[in-house]
């Protein structure tokens, strides 16, 4: 039995969220088109009886600390790099790439890393090969090219992540998928919809709290805050006669029905916290 962590790291909108997805085969993390959706490090497990454990941890993106959340999500990109058994370091072949090669220099990776080459769906196959040869082919254990997105050539990618990991006895049981709790995801599932409504400086400035979950008899009851920092921002946030908050509401409440196969009554309520982002306290009692 082999059995460990396996740790994505990437810049933001590399795909990260969408391969651990795409392993998984769960919604674990939310997926965006926006940058700097994952905050918190996501943990997934895949489990093959009497084969392999992989513990997945998908990382925010490699940022610079702008804001104080900004260092904290750094701290734990560290946190990440130490404790993993394989790193995945992930690329969007679109991008430029000339920053990414020395972002990942400057890692240090003590530990084996896979090279993953995503989004080649949007790339020609002569392309993909004269990107592979501009990476410093023996920092890597493989470099392997896939898309997240259609599923491509994610059986090497897993094959080659199991070939590195070390025996061991599994960590978890086989039915477990995550060691984070409902009202995570669900927080999260209200969060992605906040980025799918506004643009700019909004999502970012968002943060969204569980105060209730509570099953009842048919359906389960679930209120949550959400915090922005200045009062134009709830404005925005509300809408004209409460139409965006509404909208807001309703395409939270599909995702999180889908997710827990369950009937739920979702409440959302917005509050003004000025500067959250900079407040230490704030951030801790906010998860960050
Ligand atoms: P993260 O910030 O690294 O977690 O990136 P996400 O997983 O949130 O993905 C960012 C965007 O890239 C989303 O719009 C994804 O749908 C898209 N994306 C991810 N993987 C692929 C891929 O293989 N091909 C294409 N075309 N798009 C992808
Ligand atoms: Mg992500």
């Amino acid at each position: 039995m082999k059995s460990g962590f396996v740790n994505i790291f990437g810049k933001p909108n590399a795909g990260k969220s969408t391969l651990l997805n795409a392993l998984v085969g769960e919604k674990m993390a939310i997926v965006s088109s926006k940058v700097q959706t994952t905050r918190h490090r996501i943990k997934a497990f895949l489990t093959k009886k009497d084969e392999y454990q992989v513990i997945f941890s998908d990382t925010p993106g490699i940022i610079e600390p702008k804001y104080k959340l900004h260092q904290r999500m750094m701290q734990s990109v560290k946190a990440a790099l130490e404790d993993a058994d394989v790193a995945l370091l992930i690329v969007d072949v679109t991008k430029d790439l000339t920053e990414t090669i020395q972002v990942f220099q400057n890692l240090h990776l003590k530990v084996p890393s896979i090279l993953v080459l995503n989004k080649t769906d949007k790339l020609k196959q002569d392309k993909i090969e004269a990107i592979k040869s501009t990476f410093d082919q023996s920092s890597y254990k493989k470099i392997i090219a896939v898309s997240a997105l259609m599923h491509k050539n994610l059986d090497e990618l897993l094959s080659s992540i199991i070939e590195l990991l070390p025996d061991g006895e599994p960590f978890y049981n086989e039915d477990e998928l995550t060691d984070l709790p409902t009202k995570f995801f669900v927080s999260e599932m209200i969060r992605e919809k906040v980025y799918e409504l506004f643009s700019e400086e909004i999502p970012y400035q968002t943060a969204v709290i569980i105060n209730e979950f509570k099953e009842k008899e048919s359906l389960i009851k679930i209120q949550a805050d959400i915090i922005v920092q200045r009062e134009s921002q709830k404005a925005i946030l509300l809408g004209e006669g409460g139409k965006m908050i509404k909208q807001l509401g309703t395409l939270a409440r599909t995702e999180i029905e889908k997710f827990l196969q369950q009937k739920i009554f979702l409440q959302l309520f917005i509050k003004v916290k000025p500067k959250w982002r900079d407040n230490d306290l704030k951030l801790r009692e906010y998860g960050y």
